[in-house]
């Protein structure tokens, strides 16, 4: 182990830091960097790794083990001694998430006593898994105007270390299992937690918190939030959102919502003119077709679809005692109202499913499909030949 010094507790604000290399080693493709002492923070505590460069090669992982931080390059690094420049922007970010989601985590606790199981910060999403069973629009939206209020004090946030003796001085969010001293990070007077993430240093900058919505899991509450540039981030997509909206249904934004709801409903009646239309349509259809001749009757209907087809046979059916076959690509959609008709679920068993067919049904209505349509065509004579006729026969 090479016990190195850690900048990012000493000095959180250090963005470049010129220092040594005290050992390299080359992994695979990848070479493994450790520094005298360090501004990259590595992942853990629910916190993802740091990135930057070290001269001027990208860091790819950050990661520490038995207390020695490891640096992942992508080449070797020329030393010993280099330049390490922090990805600040990303650093903020993470800062900015976790204090966050330490306000929240504490806020939940003290106002309905539900404790933070677990924390998630993505790049993807952040996210605490609290003890609710559920968790209503109220109660987030006091939760977030709580967490507001408090970045609103700019509280400091402080960071020391605490040993076994003095956990009865403070009043610990919670004592982990482990042995030895706590690193501490308290939100001044009103919330002392342990943690070995990095924090902002003052309430006020983690700028905005936003709780986006909750949901249940695994018996618990899940919270989803932004803080800071990516509340910033989300409100300048969802303004976009909003103004595009706006333009597109030329309402002024206060009726945008109820536009919608009346546009929805505008779209469920006309669907269902267009439905009565084509039950017309189709009833027009098959007036026609019993007109024009005799069933049995064999119809292509190769653009219709399945409903469309089943509608039509009913329609028939229901001008005239007779049998419909209905071809539509390799599908075939059979029926009839004929009182010693054959049974149609039976027949595509026995005769089409020999020929690869698959499908089934009732007595009076069944479908079929074949992939070959060769068999399609054998199954088709075949009901024409021998079942068909004999039906008609009786
Ligand atoms: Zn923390």
């Amino acid at each position: 182990m090479i016990t190195i010094s850690r900048l990012y507790y000493t000095q959180p604000l250090l963005r470049e830091l010129h220092t040594d290399i005290v050992a390299q080693r080359q992994e695979g493709d990848k070479s493994i960097v450790v520094l005298a002492e360090t501004i990259f923070y590595p992942t853990g505590g629910g916190q993802p790794h740091d990135l930057g460069t070290i001269n001027g090669i990208p860091l790819l992982d950050v990661y520490e083990a038995e207390g020695t931080i490891y640096h992942v390059l992508p080449e070797p690094v020329v030393g010993p001694r280099v330049t390490a420049v922090l990805d600040w922007e990303r650093r903020l970010d993470h800062m900015q998430q976790h204090s966050g989601q330490h306000l929240l985590s504490a806020i939940f606790q003290d106002e309905f006593a539900y404790t933070t199981e677990s924390f998630h910060l993505g790049a993807d999403y952040c996210s605490i898994d609290i003890t609710a069973p559920f968790l209503s629009r109220e109660e987030e939206r006091q939760v977030e105007q709580r967490a507001n209020e408090l970045i609103l004090q700019d509280l400091p946030v402080l960071t020391y270390t605490l040993y076994p003796e003095e956990f009865k001085d403070v009043p610990l969010r919670k004592i982990p299992d482990r042995e030895g001293p706590l690193r501490i990070v308290e939100i001044h007077g009103f919330d002392y937690s342990p943690c070995s993430g990095t924090h902002v240093q003052k309430t006020g900058q983690i700028g905005l918190v936003k709780i986006l919505k909750s949901e249940k899991y695994k018996g618990m509450t899940r919270v989803y939030f932004l803080c800071g540039a990516r509340a910033l981030a989300d409100y300048r997509h969802k303004h976009g959102l909003c103004t595009n909206l706006v333009s597109l249904l030329s309402v002024p934004e206060g009726e945008l919502e109820a536009r919608v709801q009346s546009e929805l409903e505008r779209r469920r009646e006309l669907e269902k003119q267009l439905e009565e239309l084509q039950g017309e349509m189709i009833r027009f259809r098959a007036a026609e077709i019993v007109r024009a001749g005799e069933g049995p009757y064999y119809l292509e209907l190769p653009a219709a679809d399945i409903q469309q087809a089943q509608q039509l046979a009913r329609a028939i059916l229901n001008l005239t005692q007779t049998a419909v076959v209905i071809t539509l690509g390799g599908r075939v959609v059979l029926a009839h109202n004929l009182p010693q008709g054959p049974a149609l679920g039976q027949l595509v068993k026995e005769q089409a499913q020999p020929l690869g067919g698959r499908g089934g049904g009732s007595a009076t209505a069944a479908q079929v499909f074949f992939s070959d349509p060769a068999n399609l065509q054998r199954f088709l004579e075949l009901l024409r030949r021998e079942i068909w006729v004999k039906a008609e026969d009786k």
